[in-house]
């Protein structure tokens, strides 16, 4: 099979969340369907504290789990089961919000630069309701590979060229990698053809597929499923995050932090919630 080609470039747009956080929403809700199973990707970068400080106190989750993965800053994460962890540069949390949890996510830095992602990846309808689970991977928890052209590919979730990220995940098997490409080096890398796939382009200009189409810093490329195979030419030094995972082909339905398949078990959700059941 061929490589996959660029089926379509998205910016995102910027939006405050959490108590005043400014951040790139790259992946929105209305991409969800073609994207299955992931459902959301934020970028925030700033080196000026008025952008993150505020951080993102106390919210509920339901229904799918939460990915976030720090380039540079320090975060500290709560919850309502007595959870706690403090996620640094390089570092990942894994968060398994399942039937509920409550948490704050909160910055543990007064200035520099706090440069990170968040992901939300969708559970299957019959794990949507498991108990909440999290995991911390400090930075040398997570699997570097160096490729044959010299570039260092972090695997943070799935398995790539023969090895296991830090997370494993059996029935969407995401694959997450941030792979940082030296200009004019060119990598060829195994997708499954029948899993969405896109490529997140944080720093510098890759050139994708066959057709060398060009994506900038900031951008989002949806890869057609038209291959099993992913060819990106770096044409300067750049950072791009490779998401790919099989969907699930289940109903969507999202009221804010909750995602579930049917209205009315949002409107379950939000009773639970009320009721302090989470
Ligand atoms: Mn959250």
């Amino acid at each position: 099979m061929p490589n996959r080609s660029l089926e379509r470039i998205v910016r995102g747009r910027e939006v405050s969340d959490g108590a005043g956080v400014r951040l790139l929403r790259v992946l929105t809700s209305d991409l969800q369907r073609r994207l299955d199973p992931f459902l959301m990707l934020d970028e925030f970068r700033s080196d000026n504290p008025d952008d993150y400080i505020a951080g993102f106190p106390s919210h509920p989750h339901r229904g799918f789990e939460t990915v976030t993965y720090m380039l540079a800053g320090r975060m500290r994460h709560r919850d309502n089961a007595g959870h706690e962890g403090l996620l640094e540069s390089g570092g990942m949390q894994w968060m398994t919000a399942g039937r509920g949890v409550i948490h704050s996510e909160l910055p543990e830095q007064e200035d520099g630069l706090m440069h990170g992602f968040q992901l939300w990846i969708n559970l299957p309808a019959a794990q949507k309701m498991q108990t909440p689970d999290y995991r911390d991977i400090q930075a040398d928890g997570i699997p570097s590979l160096t490729s044959a052209q010299g570039n260092t590919l972090k695997l943070l979730s799935g398995e790539f060229a023969g090895q296991r990220g830090a997370i494993l995940r059996p029935d969407t098997e995401p694959l997450y990698l941030d792979a940082r490409l030296a200009a004019g080096s060119v990598e060829s890398m195994a997708i499954p053809a029948d899993h969405n796939a896109f490529v997140y382009v944080y720093q510098g200009t890759i050139a994708i597929g066959d057709e060398e189409r060009e994506v900038g810093a900031r951008q989002l490329a949806i890869l057609a499923n038209d291959g099993d195979s992913l060819r990106l030419a770096a044409r300067e030094d750049s950072g791009a995050l490779l998401l790919a995972a099989r969907p699930l082909g289940e109903p969507i339905e999202q009221w804010g932090p909750f995602v579930m398949n049917t209205r009315q078990e949002i409107q379950q959700a939000i009773e639970d919630y009320k009721q302090e059941r989470f």
